[in-house]
């Protein structure tokens, strides 16, 4: 068993097990062997359908007392068809449930867009567009800091918010409870420089999501000459300087992997003790941005809260 990971930005654990796409039939053991192996935050959402059994894992690995609740931070997002007002704390509360946890330590809002409710995630219209509520993402906000005051969430925060929608939530009169985090695409193809600037200035912590890429196809990161001299000279993987290129930057990152040996080599990415890129590495992975954003999420191009039609 190796020992717990104990950087943090802020009080956000530095490295965390993303868990999209992760199977419902795979993810606790996942989860087992990312708490074995060290991991201490677990980035967790409604719309990934497998909170459930993300708390088998969570809880196996507290019941065996390898870790305590107070150990471990856990993140949860509220799905867009939630955002009406009525609506929130139910969504909160279904997480909770699922995860069988009595709070969380971060809620997100996924996306700043409100979607029709009901049960489907991504109620679209015969142009195969999706049909949004009438709900703006402060009325959203005021319902997500009651679950602060119940004590159902520890924080909140925001997820693809760019830099115009967080400054309007900032600078919302009577805003009572500030976001934590924003939680965007980030990789060295779409370096996110002046969001992170902002959102840094502004003392909102950024997480990275998508380091890797994904598994969606397309580009694949692994496979850039630059990544891969960089990882050659420090004597490390592809993904681990991608992984570690984030927490030089003091941001969070998330990596989903379901495989044990992957789990622990992406832990080991994040380990100061273990390597440091040079201002010259993380220059050479810097210059590789092309603003690739691979979650662009067409079907709400027409959103009036479309997040990416701003510069950034
Ligand atoms: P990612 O973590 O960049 O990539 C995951 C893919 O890389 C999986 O196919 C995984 O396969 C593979 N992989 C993992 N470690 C690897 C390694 N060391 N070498 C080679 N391949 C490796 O993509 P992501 O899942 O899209 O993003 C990470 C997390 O961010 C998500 O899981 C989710 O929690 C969060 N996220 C949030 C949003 C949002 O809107 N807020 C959007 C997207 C993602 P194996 O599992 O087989 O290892």
């Amino acid at each position: 068993m190796a020992a717990p990971n104990t950087e943090t930005v802020g009080k956000i654990p530095v490295l965390g097990l993303g868990t999209w796409k992760a199977e419902p039939s795979e993810v606790a053991e996942a989860v087992k062997v990312a708490i074995d192996v060290g991991y201490r935050h677990i980035d967790c959402a409604f719309f990934y359908h497998n909170e459930s059994e993300v708390g088998t894992g969570v809880h196996y690995k507290i019941k065996e007392g390898v870790v305590t609740r107070q150990d471990l931070f856990i993140v949860s997002k509220l799905w867009c068809t939630s955002h009406k007002r009525s609506l929130v704390r139910a969504a909160c509360t279904r997480s909770l449930k699922a995860l069988q946890l009595d709070y969380l330590d971060l809620y997100l809002m996924h996306w700043p867009m409100g979607f029709k409710p009901g049960e489907e995630d991504l109620p679209v219209d015969q142009s195969g567009l999706i049909i949004p509520s009438d709900t703006s993402f402060l009325d959203t906000w005021e319902a997500m800091e009651e679950l602060v005051a119940e004590g159902l969430v520890r924080a909140i925060g925001v997820s693809n918010f760019n830099h115009q929608q967080l400054e309007l939530l900032l600078s919302k009169p009577e805003l009572r409870v500030r976001p934590l985090v924003n939680q965007i695409e980030c990789h060295p193809f779409l370096t996110q420089k002046q969001l992170i600037e902002f959102c840094q200035s502004r003392d909102v912590a950024v997480t990275a999501y998508r380091p890797l890429g994904g598994s969606s196809g397309g580009l694949d990161f692994m496979d850039n000459t630059v990544v891969q001299d960089v990882a050659k000279k420090h004597n490390k993987t592809p993904a681990q300087v991608l992984i570690r290129f984030h927490i030089q930057r003091n941001v969070t990152v998330i990596p989903k992997s379901v495989n044990p040996k992957r789990i622990l080599e992406n832990f080991q990415g994040c380990a100061v003790f273990d390597f440091c890129l040079s201002e010259e590495d993380m220059s050479a992975l810097l210059r590789l941005n092309r603003n690739l954003r691979l979650a662009t999420f067409p079907l709400a191009r027409n959103h009036k809260d479309y997040p990416f039609n701003a510069e950034f």
